[in-house]
């Protein structure tokens, strides 16, 4: 039998746990006190709870299904940490402090079914989905770290989060819940390479999370050649669903566009670009590449310039940062946007 994991368990699920373990119903409210507003996983540390309760707990749950192996920590502060999982498979995610926000960037696959070319967490596929604990452990460690809860949270890290939807969905209800962790929605981005059924799903939500949207390119002929065909959907398709998050949610999207030296950065493209996000509201966030996979390069920085001076004159919102060797490299590019996005180079 499967036991029910600490970390993403429901107010019903704890009351009927703590009725099996002939305990009084309040008994549940305060081990979701523990659980959710004082970020404990721990019964040996809950100590209102009577002994026999906590020894139970430990028993009847999973209280951690994950462990922290490694922290590394970048010159700017940013920690990137390596979660261990209980079936040997790894994730990451980044602690990101910023002189106004701490933000906390969150893997919610195991390795990545989408595979882009440019990406090295793609590169071997699909491990598997992270359940819905032990994406919400993450942000546990990561609090763990900062000795406190995030300004922002971001889903950025390994994986595409909109295919392991369901758990998603979960972790994001326990995050936002008044009941439970209380985040606001606002505070939450999810990220998505452009999986428009997953967008849909979303919207169903009906929270107004924050979207963005990697494009990486403004035609489909390019975007081909950097996302392989199975779950690459078409242009037309994300920007129709950009259009629909927009008026359902009430949140604008913003577009991740990676910077290829040749294969994207041309100023055609920079001009369509501005125009898309001149149409949808949207703030681009320029990522120049900055890694080796797949022989794509960096553009260089004449050309990075360029093509965000072009974004800018034509009245594009963008974000772009030029240092290059950060020392934490990102799941996807996405990571390394969130964080350049903290970093005031913000060229409005
Ligand atoms: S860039 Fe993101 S969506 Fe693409 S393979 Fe990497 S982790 Fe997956």
């Amino acid at each position: 039998m499967t036991l029910p994991a600490l970390a993403s368990s429901t107010r019903a699920e704890l009351e009927a746990l703590t009725v099996r373990f002939g305990q009084p119903a309040f008994r549940a409210g305060q081990l979701l006190d523990w659980v959710y507003k004082r970020y404990e996983l721990d019964p040996d540390r809950m100590l209102n709870l009577p002994l026999k309760l906590r020894t139970e707990l430990k028993s009847g749950l999973v209280c951690r299904s994950t462990r922290l192996e490694r922290a590394d920590c970048a010159a700017d502060r940013t920690e990137k940490l390596l979660i261990s999982l209980a079936d040997g498979e790894a994730v990451e995610m980044a602690v990101i402090p910023a002189p106004k926000r701490l933000t906390f960037c969150l893997s919610t696959q195991a390795g990545c079914p989408v595979g882009c070319r440019f990406c090295a967490s793609g590169a071997g596929g699909l491990k598997r989905n992270l359940t819905a604990a032990e994406i919400i452990e993450q942000l546990y460690h990561g609090i763990g770290r900062a000795g406190r809860l995030p300004d922002n949270i971001v889903f950025m890290g390994i994986g595409e989060g909109l295919l392991n939807f369901s758990r998603l969905a979960t972790a994001l209800d326990r995050i936002t819940e008044p009941d439970y962790i209380g985040m606001s929605p606002r505070r939450v981005t999810v990220s998505t390479s452009g999986y428009v059924p997953g967008i849909y799903q979303l919207i169903e939500l009906g929270k107004p999370f924050n979207l963005a949207v990697s494009l990486h390119a403004v035609d489909d002929i390019t975007r081909a050649a950097l996302i392989p065909d199975r779950l690459r959907c078409p242009l037309a398709e994300i920007r129709r669903a950009c259009d629909d998050y927009e008026r359902e949610i009430g949140r604008m999207v913003t577009f991740e566009y990676v910077l290829l030296a040749g294969i994207n950065d041309r100023p055609a493209a920079a001009e369509k670009l501005a125009a898309w996000a001149r149409r949808h509201h949207a703030k681009v966030n320029l990522i120049p590449y900055n890694a080796a996979v797949g022989g794509f390069k960096r553009p260089a920085e004449v050309d990075i310039l360029r093509f965000r001076d072009i974004l800018k004159k034509n009245g594009a919102r963008v974000t772009l940062r030029l240092e290059k060797g950060a020392k934490i490299a990102a799941a996807c590019g996405q990571l390394r946007a969130w964080q350049e996005k903290k970093d005031d180079h913000d060229s409005n």
